[in-house]
Parts: C-alpha cells; sequence; structure tokens
C-alpha cells in the first residue's frame, strides 16, 4: 500500500499540490488496505506531498484500521463530533502555504463535502485527483493479478453451479439462488452486482432482471455473474442453448464467439483500445448484426466492477501491461433473444492472459 501512497505523493510534489484528500471508499481501500462501508459517515484519506498520510474514519470502525494493518496516522470521530472540526489543525500543519491547493475526487466527494473542506482549510483551490488515481489503479501489480486471477476461477466455478442446475421449468431466480448458495459455500461473501440469470427473449436485455420466467426447451439462457474476493471483482458472461435454438440464434452465437476472439487476439501493450472495439464492432456489423450490438466492447476492472479503460471506440489510450478488462461483446434482439460472451483480461508483457477460463463453443445443455 506505501508504494501506491508513494506514487501519488511523487504526483503531488510534481504538480505542486499540497495535498490529496480520496473520499471513496474503494480508492481508500486501494491505498490502505482498509475496506469499509462507511453509509453516510465521512472516511477519507488525506496523502501530503510533505508529511505523512492520515486516515479519518468513525470510531466503531478504529480497530478494523489497525487489523488491516494500517500503521499511519488516524483521526477517528464519534457520532456526536463534528470530523471537519477535528481536520482543521492537521489541514493547517500538512499545507503550508498561505493559499492551499488540494486534489479532490471531484467524481465522488459531494458538493456540500467539498464546502465543509473548504471552510476548514480556507484559502483553498481543489483540482482534480480522479484521472490520476484512476491511472495508477488501471495498472495491477503482481498482488491484485494473484487475488482477481481467484475472483476470476470463482467466477468460472459460478457458470458450472448454474449448468448443473438447469432443467426444464426451474426459474431465473432459482438458478441465481443456487450460484449464489454455491458461492457463499466457498466464502464468497459479497456479489459486484445482481447475479443475473435470462431465459428466452429476456436474454436480449442486456440489463434484465431474473424473475419468475420458467426454462423451456429451446431457450437461450444468458448468465451474466461475479463475485467480489478480497476486495476484488469479477465479471464473466457466457450463454447457452437449453436444447436446439431456433433460427438465427445459432449463428449469431458464432458470430459473437468470433468477434470476441477476435478482439482478444489482438491484445498487447502498444495497441490503442478503441482499435479492440472496432475489431469486434466490425466482424457484427459485416454479419448485419451492427444495430443489435448495443453497447461498448468492455471495460476495466479491479475493486470497481466498471474502472478505467472504458473499450469503447473512441478511446485512444495505449494498452499496456497490467491492465484487466472485459471483452464482451453481444448481439440482442428485441423481444426474441440475445447473446454476450465475457471474459476478464489480463495484459501481460507481450500478449494477454485470460483469467476467466470457461470454454466457449456453443454448448447445448
Ligand atoms: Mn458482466
Ligand atoms: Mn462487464
Amino acid at each position: 500500500m506505501d508504494r501506491r501512497i508513494e506514487k501519488l505523493m511523487t504526483w503531488l510534489k510534481r504538480e505542486e499540490i499540497d495535498a490529496a484528500f480520496l473520499s471513496s471508499p474503494t480508492n481508500v481501500y486501494y491505498f490502505t488496505g482498509f475496506q469499509c462501508d462507511p453509509h453516510e459517515r465521512i472516511l477519507g484519506l488525506f496523502l501530503f506531498a510533505d508529511g505523512s498520510p492520515l486516515l479519518i474514519c468513525p470510531q466503531l470502525e478504529l480497530s478494523s484500521v489497525r487489523q488491516a494493518g494500517w500503521n499511519h496516522s488516524i483521526i477517528s470521530y464519534h457520532d456526536a463530533e463534528n470530523p471537519w472540526e477535528l481536520l482543521r489543525e492537521r489541514i493547517d500543519q500538512g499545507c503550508k502555504r498561505p493559499k492551499r491547493i488540494i486534489a479532490i475526487e471531484k467524481d465522488h466527494l459531494t458538493y456540500a463535502r467539498a464546502e465543509q473542506l473548504e471552510s476548514i482549510a480556507s484559502p483553498v483551490e481543489f483540482v482534480a485527483v480522479d484521472e490520476q488515481v484512476n491511472g495508477l489503479r488501471m495498472i495491477k501489480d503482481e498482488q491484485e493479478l494473484a487475488i482477481m486471477t481467484e475472483a476470476a476461477e470463482l467466477a468460472d466455478t459460478g457458470v458450472e453451479i448454474a449448468l448443473s442446475h438447469l432443467k426444464e421449468g426451474i426459474t431465473e431466480l432459482e438458478v441465481v439462488s443456487q450460484i449464489e448458495w454455491g458461492l457463499k459455500q466457498k466464502g464468497v461473501q459479497e456479489f459486484p452486482f445482481p447475479t443475473t440469470v435470462l431465459f428466452g427473449e429476456r436474454s436480449a436485455l442486456p440489463h434484465g432482471t431474473p424473475g419468475l420466467r420458467r426454462l423451456q426447451k429451446g431457450d437461450l439462457v444468458l448468465i451474466d455473474l461475479g463475485v467480489k474476493w478480497r476486495g476484488y471483482c469479477s465479471d464473466l458472461t457466457r450463454t447457452f442453448a437449453f436444447g436446439r435454438l431456433s433460427e438465427p440464434f445459432e449463428e449469431i452465437y458464432q458470430i459473437v464467439l468470433k468477434a470476441q476472439e477476435a478482439a482478444i487476439s489482438a491484445v498487447k501493450p502498444g495497441v490503442q483500445v478503441g482499435s479492440l472495439d472496432r475489431i469486434a464492432r466490425d466482424i457484427i456489423e459485416k454479419a448485419g448484426y451492427g444495430d443489435y450490438f448495443i453497447h461498448r466492447l468492455g471495460h476495466g476492472l479491479g475493486i470497481d466492477v466498471h474502472e478505467s479503460p472504458s473499450l469503447h471506440a473512441a478511446n485512444d489510450l495505449t494498452i499496456r501491461s497490467g491492465m484487466i478488462f472485459t471483452i464482451e461483446p453481444g448481439i440482442y434482439l428485441p423481444g426474441r433473444g440475445g447473446v454476450r460472451i465475457e471474459d476478464d483480461i489480463f495484459v501481460t508483457a507481450d500478449g494477454f492472459r485470460l483469467l476467466t477460463r470457461h470454454p466457449k463453443e456453443l454448448q447445448i445443455v
């Protein structure tokens, strides 16, 4: 964690910024190893260009912070105290210049909280820290890769559990329960997004909500699931056929698979992120289904299930080793059915490694 803090401190010094205030629980976790949902209470990490880091947290979290291994300063407060007042002196000590520049998470810190911070740090100018931190988080270290490899294996297990329960008449929600029950038995405590199982025509909804639809012969079965494992997410989609599919879904499946594999094969450092989307989209467009691939190719994955980089056609960011992202093209025919295939991909020094491994040839259950 300290290496991550040092990297941000180097940036603060270079940019002549006095301090950074990290306020989202995911960024606090990234820099401290302390994972917590503070609800409406204030949780935050001050990193000073010169000076030691300072975590502010509710008093009830104090022992968990220590357990997480945080051995720098902490200010804790109980519910009757005003946490901002406790910070005033430390900000004065940490930011020596008459007018301070503090980097905040503009995408996360509420306007009300920015005003509170301004009132104790004034005169102060706020700049954004978001892009810098997103850039750090985008490149995973060895420890993060090890955790995310395990998270991906658990997602594979989730798909296997789902397959073992598919039978005529079972509902989408029953399959969801079986997946989550099985994964919880393996120690999974949290799911980063609602486990999704959609049958038949409902598979055409990229963000559909599972319900009481019962499985019938000839249905597509779309399963999109992930786990949150030691703070990191996996995200995996497979589409199966429950019996023979009606036209044109077997063909659509092959097109999606071809698009997905072509984009994955192109992954290596130096390539532009946007070109991956174009490779997949090109194949789907040439097959005549361009209007039915209605989302970007994929997204970065880590502590958040959606993080940088975004795999859309206009992103000219260069792929670097250490990135982890999903590749998940889909074709959705409204009211009829949809196919999506999604894997989690790690960028190596000269190519890629698949973290999710469940087979992808069309499986007729
Ligand atoms: Mn997904
Ligand atoms: Mn995804």
